[in-house]
């Protein structure tokens, strides 16, 4: 027997509240109704920031380390104790393989609030500039790092969880109040995370309020509302030019994490079948549904053929299915309208002359699709242009390492990338002339709680996670007092 739906509740100033209105959250792998989550109003949305406005305003959130410390300390150890409950709808919701959320869905993020907790125990939130002198008077001057206010964080569907403590986690630790808006594609889990908060943890009410809608309603009545100080912002790069354009006219403070079309330059004396298989295995994680994506690979021209033959074998062994089954590497798109969307770019790159080599199908029921691969692609067409948060990978021969990066560099986006050589130095070496906020060499790893992570160019604004990604929600003020 199916689970029975779950019904979820917003989280404002302290209360779960239900609203009129709700909208349905669809199992992408079924069909079926996971639940129902509450459709906030703009009214909700300004009682949340009231909330929220109030608990920084009136209350010792922001000032008080000990308590912060100690709250964090709470959530990590709630996040523990419920990572399974969180588990089965980030499966069921997000369509995340069971796999993943074993790793970059669910188990690694968790740490990601013990990282901030430590943090806050340790770094310095005063500096001292030391005394001068001037007009004949001594001057201490030194400097205080407090929190930037009330935060609206507004969140995308692919990794929730993830996105969600990367952006609650840092706010709090800094003495922020939050209002989390997140995806009409994955209410439930962002609010079963409020939930928590709620039911487990002594954190006081107003400081993170928790709501869902259908539409970009709430979300647009936090960007503009004059009494929210910052935006911090994860999505595709069309949605972040409007917040910017929103939070414009009350000049807050926007932090931006947005869209990517990420390349992997395979050097000549790269080892072809692993970076083939890297390539695969890189493109079809979350069924392509990650802003870090290598969706580009460059290659040299008399290596392209065997390349291309290596890779598409690997993505024909790579079958779509049950998010549920524990040997599941990829499951399904997010939904109709995204698996639409990215078949309607397949579509037209192919009608524009890209040769498809695997994939390009429709996989029913749900909203499955094949590992695709495309060659025969220019640099500048649609396809190696756009993102298209599918499984689909482009394959683009180059001549020169000078041509590969210039070919990974001509976008709009600069989040991440990847170099694959045998020498880890010369690898490196062209890693440096990649414009983007994170590059592996050789299969790197660089997540983690202490790693920074963003993009240049319309890939973002700020740094999340490490220390920089704390510093986002801190204002400096600095202080002169007269000694002597
Ligand atoms: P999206 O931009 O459609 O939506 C993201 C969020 O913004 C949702 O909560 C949505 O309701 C809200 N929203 C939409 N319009 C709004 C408006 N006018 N004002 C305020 N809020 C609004 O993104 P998506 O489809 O959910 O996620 C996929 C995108 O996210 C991809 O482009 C991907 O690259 C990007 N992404 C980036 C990163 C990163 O760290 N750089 C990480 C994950 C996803």
């Amino acid at each position: 027997m199916p689970p029975t739906p779950r019904r979820a509740k917003l989280l404002i100033d302290g209360r779960l509240v239900e609203t009129e209105t709700t909208f349905s959250s669809t199992n992408p792998a079924t069909g079926d109704i996971v639940g129902h989550a509450p459709d906030a109003t703009a009214a909700e949305a300004e009682a949340a920031v009231a909330a929220a406005r109030r608990a920084f305003d009136t209350t010792a959130w922001s000032t008080d380390v000990d308590l912060r410390v100690r709250c964090l300390r709470q959530l990590h150890q709630v996040l523990l104790d419920h990572a399974d409950e969180l588990r089965e709808l980030l499966i069921a919701e997000a369509g995340a393989p069971r796999m993943t959320t074993h790793a970059t869905q669910l188990d690694e993020p968790i740490g990601i609030v013990a990282y901030y907790a430590d943090l806050l125990g340790t770094y310095p939130l005063t500096e001292e500039l030391g005394v001068i002198e001037s007009r004949g008077r001594k001057h201490r001057r030194w400097v205080e790092k407090e929190a930037a206010g009330v935060v609206a964080a507004i969140t995308p569907y692919n990794y929730p969880v993830q996105i969600a403590l990367a952006k609650i986690a840092p706010a709090l630790a800094a003495g922020c109040t939050i209002v989390l808006k997140g995806p009409p594609d994955t209410p439930l889990v962002t609010q079963a995370l409020g939930e928590l908060i709620h039911d487990h943890t002594d954190i006081p009410a107003g400081v993170v309020n928790v709501l869902s809608g259908a539409g970009p309603e709430s979300g647009e009545a936090l960007t503009n509302h004059p009494d929210v100080d910052m935006v911090t912002f994860t999505g595709s790069t069309a949605t972040g030019r409007r917040i910017m354009e929103a939070a414009a006219k009350t000049v807050k403070r926007t932090f931006l994490e947005l869209g990517g079309k990420s390349a992997m330059i395979v050097l000549d004396d790269a080892d072809l079948g692993l970076t083939a298989m890297a390539s695969a295995f890189m493109i079809c994680s979350h069924a392509g549904q990650g802003c870090a994506i290598t969706s580009r690979v460059l290659v040299p021209r008399d290596k392209h053929d065997a390349f291309v033959e290596q890779a598409s074998t690997f993505l024909q062994g790579i079958n779509p299915g049950d998010p549920n089954d524990p040997a599941t590497y990829m499951g399904p798109l997010i939904s109709e309208r995204q698996r639409d969307k990215v078949h309607g770019l397949v579509e037209r790159a192919v009608a524009a002359g890209a040769k498809l080599v695997t994939g390009g199908e429709k996989v029913d029921p749900g909203w499955f699709y094949k590992p695709t691969l495309l060659t025969n692609v220019a640099p500048d067409s649609e396809i190696a242009q756009e993102e298209v948060f599918g499984p689909v990978l482009v394959v683009i021969a180059y001549d020169t390492v000078d041509d590969a990066v210039r070919i990974a560099n001509d976008s709009i986006y600069g989040l991440s990338g990847a170099v694959f050589g045998a020498d880890n130095e010369r690898a490196i070496a062209v890693a440096r002339r990649i414009r983007t906020g994170t590059l592996s060499v050789n299969g790197g790893y660089y997540f983690g709680g202490d790693a920074s992570f963003g993009g240049y160019k319309q890939s973002g604004i700020g740094r999340e996670g490490g220390v920089p990604g704390f510093e986002e929600f801190l204002e400096s003020k600095v202080f002169a007092a007269v000694v002597g």
